[in-house]
């Protein structure tokens, strides 16, 4: 469940996302987790990038929209 903007680490509800919500942030990996905001270690592929939460496991950029 996504609750946390990847990008900024706020509450997806909690404001403005204006500047996570741009074409070019779009396509940058996120910065934190989705679901508790921790800071996730990313790593980028030749195929896109991966994104590792120390408690819920890894993103991958496959498995976005
Ligand atoms: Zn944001
Ligand atoms: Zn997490």
């Amino acid at each position: 469940m996504t609750r946390f903007c990847v990008h900024c680490g706020r509450l997806v509800d909690g404001g403005a996302h204006e500047d996570c919500r741009t074409p070019r942030t779009a396509l940058e990996p996120p910065r934190f987790c989705p679901e508790c905001a921790r800071r996730l270690v990313v790593q980028v592929t030749p195929l896109g990038w991966i994104a590792r939460c120390s408690r819920h496991g890894e993103y991958t950029s496959e498995e976005t929209d």
